[in-house]
């Protein structure tokens, strides 16, 4: 397990104001790793992966059986900052059955026509299971903020910053609703820095298998990269709170981001808890009818 006072570093104080600019975004961003060196490290926080992934599919099923609390994750990052490939490891060995994975995009006409919340809680996850979230609900206080343009059919008003305030609220509430009903809540925010983005997408278009995951928006995107780490900041600033915290995860190595996200999601779990549901006496006596007939055939 990676130190708790590690990840206690990763995570956002409440109520602290942040400048993305003061957190690394390469592997010696935690004091205390940095004695080891990067090779050392590397492979130290490998086999702390592995353990972990192992943990994990133990705590999700029992996750499933306790079935008290369901798990949201969120991730949200600027483009190529990894979302797609933490999701496929840190979940890799985790139940399919018992996770779900949503990755939103723009918003369809039909989404627009509802509150901004709408498309989200249609696909919270369930009592007992895990749910990813590749992109959310703040992806409207993100890319919306840096284009208002994207504000759609709203009744008049002024788009100014008390318009974003009440934005941030709706979320606080919102979450603090899902809290209370029993959803965990983790919130991912990938810190790639802006040089590494450079050197992904330069991958993307010289390798021909890789063309694919180009797309021109996200060069118009980056042009906007100051615009977005205010908006992040803001809003990591007001909705980061006790019960559904953000953590900065640095993303410039991928070694780092799997090992960090991983360790938080199962010391989050490893707090809940969990136990596998007690049997009452009559259910005890039906398990043991149940033994006796089975004994019984032939
Ligand atoms: P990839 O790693 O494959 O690029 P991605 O999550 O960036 O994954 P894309 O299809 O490239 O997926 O982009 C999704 C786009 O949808 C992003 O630019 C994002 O900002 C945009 N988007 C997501 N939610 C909203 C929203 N509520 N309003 C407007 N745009 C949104
Ligand atoms: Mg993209």
């Amino acid at each position: 397990m990676i130190k708790q006072e590690y990840n206690d570093h990763l995570r956002v104080l409440p109520g602290k104001k942040i400048h993305l600019k003061d957190f690394d975004t390469g592997w010696t961003q935690i004091e205390g790793l940095k004695e080891y060196g990067k090779d050392k490290l590397k492979e130290h926080v490998n086999i702390l992966l592995q353990q972990n992934l192992v943990e994990l599919t133990s705590a999700q099923q029992l996750l499933y059986a306790d079935d008290r609390y369901s798990l949201l994750i969120i991730f949200q990052a600027m483009d190529a900052a990894g979302k797609d490939g933490t999701i496929k490891h840190v979940m890799s060995g985790v139940n399919p059955q018992g996770c779900q994975v949503f990755s939103f995009k723009k918003p369809s006409d039909e989404e627009m026509n509802h509150n901004f919340l709408w498309r989200y809680m249609k696909n919270l996850p369930e009592r007992g299971r895990i749910g990813i979230f590749n992109r959310s609900y703040y992806e409207d206080v993100l890319v919306v903020k840096v284009h208002p343009e994207l504000l759609k059919n709203l009744p008049d008003g002024k788009r100014n910053s008390a318009f974003w305030e009440n934005r941030y609220e709706d979320i606080n509430t919102f979450e603090r609703h899902l809290v209370r009903n029993g959803t965990v809540i983790i919130k991912f925010f990938l810190n790639v820095s802006k040089e590494e983005q450079k050197k992904r997408f330069m991958d993307r278009l010289m390798r021909p298998e890789k063309n694919w995951k180009f797309s021109a928006a996200d060069l118009s995107e980056r042009a906007y990269w100051t615009d977005y780490m205010h908006a992040y900041e803001e809003a990591i600033r007001v909705t980061n709170t006790e019960s559904a915290p953000w953590y900065i995860i640095p993303a410039d190595n991928k070694w780092v981001t799997r090992a960090l996200v991983a360790d938080i999601i199962t010391s989050t779990l490893r707090g809940l808890e969990l136990k596998f549901p007690k049997l009452s006496e009559a259910q005890l006596e039906m398990l043991d009818e149940a033994r006796k007939t089975l004994e019984a055939e032939a």
